[in-house]
């Protein structure tokens, strides 16, 4: 396999013109070497995003049930993976952590269940109202594309008229929680979560509400680097069309006590081969993730200088990772201490990705 420099190629003088590459010209990016791909990353964060600043949010997931009619197969959070005892979060509950969260001078919530059988919808708006109630400042960037669906589907309603009646309860934004966008991986691995099309009509169904979303990518499940390139094509023509993707988060599928646990986990150099390509390809999104959750801190440190510009969220409390066997744990500290080692400029941000105080 060729690795050699690339600095003359016509394709390298294309990314650093700043032109849009095609998804042909992505796919000869895997055969680059990964110092060459990690600088034409970096210069293409550089010319949408030339400042050294990286922020970081203080944020909490609250996983408020296990409970999840999916069963995917590379999921080891769902009850039915027996690995977690099924349990469901009382509203008193997620009010207790909220509140520790605030007392952290933290700014986000992420509510994130499965597609329980008996929640209605009416649960889901108690829930977003009585949230918002108690903490008005705290901005609730919650659920998932394939709750809309399955809420939409079970109450007879378009997923138009489920995201404007969350909305309407007080849910700010989404996360778009994209797995790999590629519907041959999907029916093999969620067959029961959205399909490609029913995630587009959420992101349609979100810019229509005016709301906010994200795009993520998992990938490490048998996918083709077609494929890789495939969702992230999804992604590009979503954000041409919509313009309401905040940021983009890929991350490694983690096989360990999944029942997928025969497969190898993607590498470091994957990892990182991954964040440069997206950068180099969707020139429509300002911020990248580095994803410290799945990758570890130090990854993510070096995903900086490849494209990322961002390390997501402390995300007190994780437990979907978690259940798969990694630590998962950090502090605003430890993210500030990785940037700055990094010769680059800690800021907290909100979740609009403006700036609340810079370190
Ligand atoms: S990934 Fe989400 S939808 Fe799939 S089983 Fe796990 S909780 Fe359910």
């Amino acid at each position: 396999m060729n690795r050699g420099t690339n600095h003359n190629s016509k394709l390298h003088q294309k990314i650093l013109s700043g032109k849009r590459i095609t998804p042909q010209e992505a796919i000869t990016l895997f055969q680059w070497d990964i110092l060459d791909l990690g600088r034409a990353g970096d210069a293409r964060r550089r010319a949408v995003f030339p400042k050294e600043e990286v922020g970081f949010i203080v944020d909490r997931i609250i996983n408020f049930t296990n409970v999840c009619e999916a069963g995917c197969t590379f999921c080891a959070f769902h009850a039915r993976a027996n690995l977690i005892e099924p349990y469901e979060l009382t509203l008193e509950e997620i009010y207790k952590k909220i509140d520790e969260l605030v007392n952290l001078g933290g700014t986000q919530v992420m509510l994130q269940g499965g597609l329980h059988p008996d929640y209605t919808l009416e649960k889901y708006i108690t829930m977003i109202r009585s949230v918002k109630e108690q903490f008005p400042e705290i901005c609730l960037h919650s659920f998932s594309p394939s709750e809309i669906v399955y809420i939409a589907r079970k109450n007879g309603m378009t997923i138009f008229e489920i995201v404007k009646t969350l909305k309407e309860a007080g849910l700010d934004s989404m996360p778009g929680a994209s797995d790999l966008l590629v519907d041959r991986i999907r029916k093999q691995v969620s067959p029961k979560k959205t399909s490609v099309e029913e995630w587009r009509a959420v992101m349609q169904a979100l810019y229509e509400n005016n709301m906010k979303s994200s795009a993520t990518m998992t990938y490490g499940m048998g996918e083709t680097n077609e494929e890789k390139i495939e969702h992230l094509n999804v992604i590009r023509e979503v954000q041409d069309e919509t313009g309401i993707i905040r940021a983009f988060i890929p991350w490694s599928f983690s096989p360990a006590r999944t029942r997928m646990d025969d497969m190898l986990p993607a590498t470091g150099i994957d990892y990182l081969r991954i964040v440069a390509i997206a950068r180099i390809f969707l020139d429509n999104i300002i911020f990248f993730q580095a994803g410290w959750l799945t990758e570890g801190l130090k990854l993510a440190q070096l995903a900086l200088a490849m494209g990322a510009n961002d390390m997501g969220g402390v995300l007190m409390e994780e437990v979907v990772v978690k259940a798969t066997g990694i630590k998962t744990e950090t502090n605003a500290g430890e993210i500030i201490e990785i940037i700055k080692n990094a010769g680059k400029i800690p800021v907290q941000r909100d979740s609009d990705y403006k700036i609340i105080k810079s370190i």
